[in-house]
């Protein structure tokens, strides 16, 4: 079945800025890009009423390859730049998009509040198991003993197991994908924005140039569709034992949901009952005579 490439009057097209790209030929960053896209669009978003917010990475690049409004800011921070807009304007649908060496390294503590505190955010984690941009060494989800650029002899760390370490935190959306499957990542890239609280999506992300361990030949033949299969997302026990067991197949789809839980901005209290947003409160101050005592 073909993937519509127009919906509710926009198309793809209209996220298009006619930059080139200038990831590598097979690069997963294609596909992604073109799955966010088609997930805006078919819930309905024009460029001018979303937020997309890059970490440092190879994947950063999207920031002036897509419309929308975009912010490109400091390796690792993307999650608390993501957060404060939204909580500024809770109206506006936010997309955080970080690699796997930034968040789970430099911005590690930030991805850990993130989820703890539900802000009401999809975050799609391009999970290359490498630190592309600088040419390929081992991040803290590059495979154990794998050599890589400047670890020829694999790293003396312990890898990060990322789905055990996202369950820990009491997540109320947990989400696979994979870079070559832009179906199944528009699913689940739609799911996640319409999600309640904090959605975490971990997109498997082919890195032809320096991942050679999870090709997309790879990926390919590992990763299928658990809720094709019949999982249902409801029970974060069954969700955790899917998404961590990865010895001879990859669970891809939404492997745990829980509609029920509050985000951060409904659970703070002096933002109950009020009608306004705090971008909609913001007044413009005159400040030139506190200025003329500094003079
Ligand atoms: Fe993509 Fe890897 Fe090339 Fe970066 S280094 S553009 S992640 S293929
Ligand atoms: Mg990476």
């Amino acid at each position: 079945m073909g993937i519509p490439l127009e919906t509710n009057g926009l198309s793809v097209n209209d996220y298009s800025c006619g930059t080139e790209c200038t990831w590598c030929d097979g690069c997963g960053d294609y596909g992604i890009m073109a799955a966010a896209k088609r997930a805006l669009v078919e819930l309905g978003f024009a460029p001018h009423e979303v937020l997309l917010c890059f970490d440092i990475g190879c994947h950063g690049n999207m920031s002036d390859k897509m419309l929308g409004y975009r912010v490109h800011g400091l390796h690792g921070r993307v999650l608390p730049f993501a957060s404060g807009a939204k909580l500024a304007n809770p109206n506006m649908p936010v997309m955080a998009f970080g690699g796997d060496g930034a968040s789970f390294s430099e911005g590690v503590n930030h991805l850990v509040h993130s989820v703890r505190s539900h802000y009401p955010i999809t975050f799609i984690l391009h999970n290359n198991a490498n630190f592309g941009l600088t040419t390929g060494q081992a991040s803290a989800l590059t495979w154990q003993n794998q050599p890589m650029n400047t670890s020829p002899n694999g790293i003396p760390e312990d890898t990060i197991r990322p789905m055990e370490f996202i369950f820990s935190l009491q997540p109320t959306f947990v989400a696979r994908t994979w870079s070559g499957d832009i179906p199944q990542m528009t699913r689940v890239f739609k799911a996640a924005l319409q999600h309640r609280g904090f959605a975490f999506v971990d997109v498997l992300q082919a890195c032809p140039t320096y991942n050679k361990f999870t090709s997309h030949e790879w990926l390919l033949e590992h990763c299928y569709d658990a809720n094709a299969e019949g999982h249902s997302p409801d029970n974060l026990e069954a969700g955790k034992k899917l998404a961590c067991d990865t010895a001879e197949k990859v669970a891809c789809g939404i492997l745990y949901q829980n509609e029920d839980i509050p985000h951060f901005y409904e659970r703070l209290q002096p933002r109950q009952n009020v009608k306004t947003t705090p971008v909609e409160e913001v007044a413009i101050t005159d400040v030139s005579d506190l200025m003329k005592e500094f003079v």
